[in-house]
């Protein structure tokens, strides 16, 4: 594996290579350095390589690497299954949450909110067809979540998130990719609600994903090697 200076730049320029192709600008698209199951060494040095947001999926793996890296300021993002046990340390620990789906969830991360901290901002998780995950809020369900989120005095809700199977064929991705856009558009038209961000694309998948219009790109291998 080169080093991670070089891959973080190889996956800047495939962003900035896709947002061009698609008439957007690079500055558009934030990137997420998904670490999970990497050592606190690594996010250390992805910083030094002028990386500041890290995404990770497990709280026993990431707890020790945020108290071990305390000394930077890294935006972290849990990007994980929320479930119940987890949610006073997701509250506490991270400034984003992706993948959020039910109103319990949602109410409890709002009520474990440190007040010393700003809201947390959120992602609803969308399951759409040609999805395998079983993460996720039905299509039919999005708006009622959404508004309800809304009205949390310790959630920001900033926008929504998908996760296509990586082992679909590229056209099942590029139409997730697609669905969720429309989706946002339309959520935004029915309620008013401002969602400035897309969280979708991965290492496999990132080009489509930007080519439909994501904000925020998650990849981890392609940066980081891959994970055992
Ligand atoms: C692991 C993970 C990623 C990163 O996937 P890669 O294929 O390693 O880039 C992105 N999003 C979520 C939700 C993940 O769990």
């Amino acid at each position: 594996m080169p080093a991670i200076a070089h891959t973080l730049e190889d996956v800047r320029r495939r962003i900035a290579r896709a947002a061009l192709a698609a008439g957007r600008s690079p500055a558009e698209i934030e990137l997420l350095a998904v670490s999970k199951t990497k050592p606190a060494t690594m996010i250390r040095e992805a910083w030094g390589a002028g990386q500041q947001a890290f995404g990770e999926n497990y709280l026993q793996d990431a707890l020790p690497k945020i108290h071990a890296l305390i000394d930077l300021p890294i935006t972290w993002h849990y990007i994980g299954r929320i479930q119940s046990n987890k949610i006073r340390d997701i509250a506490r620990h991270f400034t984003w949450v992706h993948g959020l789906d039910r109103l319990k969830h949602s109410r409890r991360l709002s009520d474990q909110r440190p007040e010393t901290l700003p809201p947390l901002n959120c992602c609803i998780q969308v399951n759409l067809s040609g999805e395998t995950s079983k993460g996720g809020i039905p299509v039919d369900a999005l708006e009622e979540l959404a508004l309800a989120v809304n009205e949390l005095p310790g959630l920001c809700l900033r926008g929504l998130m998908s996760m296509p199977d990586p082992a679909s064929p590229r056209e099942t991705q590029t139409a997730v990719f697609r669905d969720l856009a429309d989706l946002r558009r339309q959520l935004e038209k029915q309620t008013g609600l401002n969602l400035d961000t897309l969280s979708m694309g991965m290492s496999s998948d990132l080009e489509p994903a930007i080519a439909a219009g994501s904000t925020l790109v998650r990849v981890g291998t392609d940066i980081f090697g891959a994970r055992k």
